[in-house]
């Protein structure tokens, strides 16, 4: 049983190792997803042939493959020209030159905001799925750094204008959930001032005082193209500048606040052992540390064995003390070997012992044996899950690393996981976030996930004298998206 825990583990690690190989194998580059209407996407003519552009500027051409960055860059007329794109990524590029930048065109020409919204159909299109799907094939190329936003002449009237916040406002919201970056720098921008009439602007500006981490870049004395509506290539060129300057600004304010972040630990404890309830709770509460007990019913062999296990009394007595409870399934199954039927089975069945015993409805879950997939995902999500732990021993990256599949490192009192442990606690920089799995504390049934209370002690003690910042798994968006 072991052992196959064991293989399952390295296979899992072995799929992990792989994906990374296979990233690092190139420069991570640094994405902008480019969304809004016509002066996103460019209307300026394309006189611009001979331009150098470094070639370490790409874009993301129709067909998702990425290829040298030229105007027109966008794809939703034939008549698309220049737009800011390119101008910004030089911009961007004047003071870091190894950087590779890779865009994200998919803006369309005409849309209101209102067709910004999942599942919203423009003509043919679905221009926030498309845009949503297209960030995150990107994404296997690199980081997400932000996002530029032009739009407003589809709403630039007394009606449509007077909603135009909410929806932007949502917009970023939405843009950030499914994204999976909770602070994703979001710069929008004016639309030209030679419009005949003007009712959006001010409103466009009025969104970095409701949303953080956003900023709005001025028209002032950018020209048409003669028909009060486009941006000429000067002006597009020039906008595009001004996008630079703004997400730089963004930049430093977040690195900043950033520095100003501490390393964040989340403790969970596995099994329902009954030493959680004897010595790991009580050096909790010494430490005034929160944590998560993913908590089933393990199969016990024996009466002495069930000694080794909390009763749900004692769980709900872990509760009232005001640590999470989370789900461990009901009998600690691998749910990659379970029917979908079977697997919501399992899960089920630890929410109705927490409303039997008036716990809360579990929104944090810990893959048995950290074994996971696409299913497993599916339902938890459905299911109202927030969070789901798995293994692998790296610290978890919320643009990377799937919320539904967290990765965490095992606590176990050898000298080689201690060494592995204590080495990454050390590693930690602000804001990294670090989630920590202990089974019993000593654990006498499985003596090879045994932790001492003595390492447990030196870590928290370690944790302490550093200052991390603890918290349990239910309050990880939390710490995300507020900072801490
Ligand atoms: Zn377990």
């Amino acid at each position: 049983m072991k052992n196959i825990l064991r293989l399952c583990l390295f296979i899992f690690f072995g799929v992990i190792l792989n994906t990374y190989s296979q990233t690092a194998n190139s420069k991570p580059y640094d994405l902008y997803l480019l969304i809004g209407q016509s002066n996103m996407s460019g209307r300026g003519k394309v006189e611009t042939k001979d331009e150098v552009i470094p070639e370490n500027i790409l874009m993301l051409d129709k067909t998702n493959n990425w290829i040298p960055a030229k105007d027109p860059m966008h794809f939703d007329r034939d008549y698309a020209g220049v737009g800011p794109g390119i101008s910004f990524s030089k911009k961007m590029l004047e003071d870091q030159k190894n950087v590779t930048i890779g865009l994200i065109p998919c803006a369309w020409g005409g849309p209101p905001i209102k067709v910004w919204k999942y599942g919203a159909k423009y003509f043919n299109n679905f221009p926030y799925d498309e845009a949503v799907a297209r960030a995150k094939i990107a994404m296997q190329k690199g980081t997400l750094k932000g996002i530029l936003w032009h739009q407003g002449e589809s709403d630039n009237d007394a009606e449509k204008s007077k909603i135009y916040l909410e929806n932007l406002k949502e917009l970023v919201a939405n843009l950030r959930k499914d994204l999976n970056v909770p602070d994703l720098p979001f710069v929008a921008g004016e639309i030209g001032r030679f419009n005949k009439e003007d009712y959006i602007n001010k409103i466009i500006n009025s969104l970095p005082d409701q949303v953080t981490n956003t900023a709005v870049v001025p028209s002032e004395g950018l020209t048409d193209k003669g028909d009060q509506l486009h941006f000429d290539t000067p002006s597009a060129q020039e906008l595009g500048r001004r996008y630079a300057v703004a997400m730089k600004k963004l930049f430093q304010n977040s690195s900043k606040k950033t520095s100003k972040r501490k390393p964040i630990v989340i403790l969970t404890f596995d099994d329902a052992e009954i030493t959680h309830y004897n010595n790991v709770a009580p050096l909790l509460s010494e430490y005034g540390y929160d944590a998560t007990f993913f908590v089933c019913e393990f199969p016990a062999r024996n009466p002495d064995e069930k000694k080794e296990y909390m009763t749900w009394n004692q769980i709900q007595e872990l509760y009232k003390k005001g640590f999470e409870i989370g789900n461990h399934t009901g009998h600690h199954k691998n749910v990659t070997k379970l029917s979908p039927e079977d697997i919501e089975k399992e899960v089920n069945y630890v929410e109705e012992k927490c409303a039997e015993f008036k716990i809360p409805k579990p929104i944090s879950f810990a893959y048995p044996g950290n074994r996971y997939d696409s299913i497993s995902q599916r339902i938890l999500k459905q299911r109202g899950y927030k969070y789901a732990r798995a293994g692998s021993s790296k610290t978890y990256n919320p643009q990377i690393d799937s919320i539904l599949a967290i990765p965490s490192y095992t606590v176990i009192s050898s000298d080689k996981h201690m060494e592995r442990v204590t080495m990454a606690l050390k590693n930690l920089h602000a804001g990294d976030i670090i989630v920590l799995t202990f089974h019993g504390t000593p654990d006498v049934i499985h003596p090879d996930y045994s932790t001492t209370i003595a390492s447990m002690k030196e870590l928290f003690q370690f944790i302490k004298e550093n200052k991390y910042k603890v918290i349990a798994m239910r309050n990880l968006e939390k710490v995300i998206t507020e900072g801490n």
